[in-house]
C-alpha cells in the first residue's frame, strides 16, 4: 500500500471571533479534514461572528452551546481572556479537545505562513505563466522582425537594382559614341555583377571577326583584339548561337578565345548583343576563380545585355548617320564639306607642332569626252576606280575626299611638298595602267589624270591659298599636256617619263 491512510475529518469550533479568530475562521476553513462547525464570541458584533453566518456556520454569544455540537472534536480558543480558557478546560466534554493560548497562537501562525507560501507559489505559477507568454511574444516578435528585415534587405536590393537599371539606361541612351557605349555596358555588368572581367566585342563589317570595343577588369592587352568566329570558342558560339552561354568551370581553354592566357580563366557567361535576330556583339564577364552565376544574376546579365543592344543599335545608326553626312555616295571618300573642315584642323594642327601639310587636287583628263563616248555610267565606274586607288596610296591620317565631279583632292598631313609629289606621281601612275573593258563596239581604254599639289607653309599660309595654288598647280600640269603632276612654288611639273621616289 502506498501512502498513509486518509486522516479522520475533524469539526472545530473557535471561541473568539476578532481579528485573531476571523483569521483562524478562514484559514481552518482551507484545510481538508477540518470542518469549523461553530463560532463564538460574547461581543455579537465581533466581525468573526459575522463571517461565520455568511458561511453558514453556527453561531453564538455562549460558549456552552457549542458543546452540543454535533461530533464536536476540537475548540480553539484565540481570546485574551485566561479565565475563559480555564472555565472552557473544565466545563468541555472529555471528548473534545481544546487548544489555547500561546498553542493557539502558534497554530495561527503557522496557518499563516501556509498561506503566505501557497499565495506565493500562485504568485510563482502566475509568473511563470505571465513569463512564458512574454517569451513567446519575444520570440513571435524576433521572428517577425527578422522576416521583415529580409523583406526589407530584399525590397532595398530591388530598389537599388531598379535605381541601377535606370541610372544605366540613362546613360546608356544618353551616350551616342559606339565606343563609349561598349565601354559603358562593359562598366554596366561590372558594377551591377561584380565582375572581376568584362568585355564587349562587336561584330566587324565582314561579319567574321570580333573586335575588342569595350573592356573592364584587365589591361587592353590581356585580351585578343580580334577574335575569328570560325575559331571554337565561347564568344563564337554566343554569336553562332545568338544565346547566352556559360562556363563556370572553363577547363577546356580553347573556349577561353578571347583572352591572351586562357588557362586564367575559369569561369565565363557570354550574351549576344542583337536586335532581332541581327547580331552586333557579345558581352562577356569573367573570372579567374570558379564563380558561379544564379539564376538571378544570369537574368540580370541578359537585361543588361538587352538594354545594351538598343543602346549600341542607337550609335550604331547614329555612326552609319554621321559617316553618311560626310561621305561621298558614289565614291565613299569623304565630301567637299568634310574635307574643307578637316583641312582646317589638319592645318591648325600642323601650324601648331610646326609641321609641314600637303594638298593635292587631281581631275581625270578629258572626262567629258569619255562621258559622251562611254556614258554615264562607265564614267561613274572610272569614277570609283579613281577613288579606290587614292584611298589605296593613303595613310591612316591621310584624307582623301571628292571635290566635286571629277576633281578629288587629298589632304597629307606632316607631309613635305617632295613627299606629297611622290604620292601623286604613284597615284598617277597606277591610273594611267588600269584598263577599262570597253562595251560593244568600244573599245578597252586607259585614263589618265592631272594633279596638283602645294605645301602648308611653303606656298601658302591659309586654306583658301593653298587649294588655289593646288589648284594653279593641276592647271599647269593641264596646260603642260595632262597626265602630270605639277607642283606649286613655280617647281617644274613631274613628267610622267621621270623616275620617282629616287
Ligand atoms: P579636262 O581634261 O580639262 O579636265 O577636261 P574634262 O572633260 O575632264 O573637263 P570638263 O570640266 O570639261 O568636264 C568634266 C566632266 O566630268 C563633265 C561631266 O560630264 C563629268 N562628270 C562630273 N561629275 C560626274 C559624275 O558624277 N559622273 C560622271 N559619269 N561624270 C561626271
Ligand atoms: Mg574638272
Ligand atoms: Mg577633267
Amino acid at each position: 500500500m502506498n501512502g498513509a491512510a486518509p486522516a479522520a475529518r475533524v469539526n472545530v469550533a473557535i471561541v473568539g471571533a476578532g481579528r485573531r479568530g476571523t483569521q483562524m475562521l478562514r484559514l481552518l476553513r482551507e484545510i481538508e479534514n477540518v470542518n469549523v462547525v461553530g463560532a463564538c464570541d460574547v461581543n455579537p458584533r465581533a466581525p468573526g461572528l459575522r463571517i461565520a453566518e455568511q458561511m453558514h456556520v453556527f453561531t453564538t454569544e455562549h460558549y456552552t452551546e457549542l458543546f452540543q455540537l454535533p461530533g464536536l472534536g476540537l475548540i480553539v480558543e484565540v481570546t485574551d481572556d485566561p479565565s475563559l480558557r480555564g472555565e472552557l478546560s473544565r466545563t468541555k466534554p472529555s471528548a473534545v479537545e481544546l487548544w489555547g493560548g500561546r498553542g493557539a497562537a502558534i497554530v495561527l501562525q503557522l496557518l499563516e505562513a501556509k498561506k503566505r507560501g501557497e499565495e506565493q507559489e500562485r504568485l510563482f505559477v502566475e509568473l511563470q505563466v505571465a513569463y512564458d507568454q512574454i517569451w513567446k511574444h519575444q520570440s513571435e516578435l524576433v521572428s517577425s522582425k527578422s522576416k521583415l528585415e529580409a523583406t526589407n534587405e530584399e525590397l532595398e536590393v530591388r530598389l537599388a537594382e531598379t535605381f541601377f537599371f535606370h541610372e544605366f539606361f540613362k546613360a546608356l541612351t544618353s551616350y551616342l559614341d559606339v565606343g563609349d557605349v561598349c565601354n559603358l555596358i562593359a562598366d554596366g555588368v561590372n558594377g551591377m555583377l561584380g565582375a572581376e572581367i568584362s568585355c564587349v566585342y562587336l561584330l566587324d563589317a565582314s561579319r567574321k571577326h570580333l573586335l575588342l570595343k569595350g573592356l573592364q577588369g584587365r589591361p587592353k592587352d590581356a585580351l585578343h583584339e580580334s577574335v575569328d568566329i570560325a575559331t571554337r570558342g565561347l564568344l563564337a558560339e554566343v554569336v553562332i548561337g545568338r544565346k547566352m552561354l556559360w562556363d563556370f568551370d572553363a577547363r577546356v581553354t580553347e573556349r577561353v578565345n578571347w583572352a591572351q592566357t586562357p588557362d586564367e580563366i575559369q569561369s565565363q557567361v557570354a550574351a549576344p548583343l542583337q536586335i532581332q535576330n541581327r547580331i552586333l556583339g557579345v558581352v562577356c564577364i569573367a573570372s579567374s576563380v570558379y564563380r558561379e552565376m544564379s539564376e538571378a544574376e544570369l537574368s540580370r546579365f541578359e537585361s543588361i545585355s538587352n538594354m545594351g543592344s538598343l543602346a549600341l543599335q542607337n550609335a550604331l545608326f547614329h555612326a552609319e548617320l554621321e559617316r553618311l553626312s560626310v561621305t561621298d555616295r558614289l565614291t565613299q571618300l569623304y565630301n567637299h564639306g568634310y574635307f574643307h573642315q578637316r583641312l582646317e584642323e589638319e592645318m591648325s594642327r600642323c601650324q601648331r607642332f610646326g609641321h609641314k601639310l600637303s594638298l593635292i587636287m587631281l581631275d581625270i583628263d578629258s572626262f567629258k569626252d569619255f562621258n559622251d563616248t562611254y556614258g554615264h555610267p562607265k564614267g561613274d565606274l572610272v569614277l570609283k576606280v579613281v577613288a579606290g586607288i587614292m584611298r589605296e596610296n593613303m595613310r591612316d591620317m591621310d584624307i582623301a575626299a571628292r571635290y566635286g565631279g571629277e576633281e578629288f583632292c587629298a589632304v597629307l598631313p606632316e607631309t613635305d611638298l617632295a613627299g606629297a609629289a611622290v604620292v601623286a606621281e604613284r597615284i598617277r601612275r597606277q591610273v594611267e595602267r588600269q584598263l577599262f573593258v570597253g562595251d560593244g563596239d568600244l573599245p578597252s581604254v586607259r585614263k589618265t589624270v592631272s594633279i596638283g599639289v602645294a605645301t602648308f607653309p611653303d606656298n601658302a599660309s591659309v586654306q583658301s591659298s593653298l587649294i588655289e595654288k593646288a589648284d594653279q598647280a593641276l592647271y599647269r600640269a593641264k596646260r603642260a599636256g595632262k597626265n602630270q603632276v605639277g607642283l606649286a612654288g613655280g617647281r617644274a611639273n613631274v613628267r610622267k617619263d621621270e623616275p620617282i621616289g629616287a
